[in-house]
């Protein structure tokens, strides 16, 4: 069946769902987005989604396509034209079309962001096999741009990075700068030592995880210690356990760095439990 997806003011079937061949997030990367999690029908954690949208257009200087109340309507109906329960909500704004190339941003005044929504269905989190076998990475070098924690577009070295990881027999990617871990092509990355759960600092360096912030407030209230501090892939293999957080993924575990074994080899007890305390409260707490 086709999905209805909104488009700069209008729901249409996706075979209608254009933009112009002007637009500065096809020509420039000149975009943003966000992907919020849909359990059982309703939106998790859809204010931590808004509050760094609104960052990243403010950090780029473009205009906001419409209030986080409205967005939350846009969500909504969506979800309910397309009967979604499990899945994903991605939104993107782009500075739009001025209408010809130009480096030089357009006047916000006279061309309009374009604001696009659509959904992805996906099994409910209990059906990933992946949590149960937990995922097997390598390691590549960082080259991203140095403002990471503005969520745009520019997706084209993690797309790469995961393709690397593919043709190494593997299923993602860590990125390291200076001999530390960053985060993962497209997630947060955690190591667990001696009962400590431990995580790179928030900084230009990585993207501000929604999930980050939630699975750390949830560790918290259950009295484990976390560290926020980088760590090197060398302390990764010799960890207890790893694993990596977002939207898509919640909680997942991970069994190997560079084909070294971490801990037993298997989900370890710590990401495991954090991963059924994140989907609970989730559940709880989606609009
Ligand atoms: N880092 C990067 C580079 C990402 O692309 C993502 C997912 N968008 C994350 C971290 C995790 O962020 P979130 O928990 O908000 O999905």
């Amino acid at each position: 069946m086709s999905r209805t997806v909104y488009v700069n003011g209008a729901f249409v079937p996706e075979a209608e769902a254009t933009v112009s061949v002007f637009d500065r997030g096809f020509l420039m990367a000149d975009g943003v987005y966000e992907v919020t999690t849909v359990m059982d029908g309703r939106l998790v954690d859809f204010p931590g989604h808004m509050a760094r949208l609104e960052r990243s257009l403010s950090e780029l200087d473009m205009p906001s396509p419409a209030t986080a109340d409205e967005l939350l309507a846009l969500h909504r109906e969506l979800l309910e034209r397309n009967g979604l329960q499990q899945g994903r909500v991605y939104l993107q704004v782009t500075r739009g079309n001025p209408g010809d190339r130009d480096f030089a941003f357009p006047d916000p005044a006279t061309v309009a962001p374009t604001l696009v929504l659509f959904t992805q269905e996906t099994p409910a989190p209990e059906a990933i096999g992946a949590a149960r076998s937990g995922l097997r990475v390598i390691s590549v070098p960082d080259i991203r741009w140095h403002r990471r924690d503005i969520k745009t577009v520019q997706l084209l070295y993690p797309s790469m990075a995961k393709m690397m990881a593919k043709a190494a027999g593997a299923d993602d990617a860590w990125l390291v700068e200076d001999g530390k871990v960053t985060e993962g092509t497209s997630n947060n990355a955690y190591i667990v030592k001696n009962g400590r759960i431990v995580t790179r600092e928030l900084s230009h360096d990585i993207l501000h995880g929604i999930t980050r912030a939630a699975l750390l407030r949830y560790a918290r209230e259950a009295q484990m210690v976390v560290e926020e501090r980088a760590f090197t892939i060398a302390e990764a293999q010799a960890a207890d356990e790893a694993f990596i957080t977002s939207a898509s993924a919640f909680v997942m575990p991970v069994v190997s760095v560079d084909g070294a074994q971490i801990g037993a080899g298997t989900p370890g007890p710590v990401a495991t439990r954090l991963r059924e305390i994140y989907l609970e409260e989730s559940r709880k707490a989606a609009l």
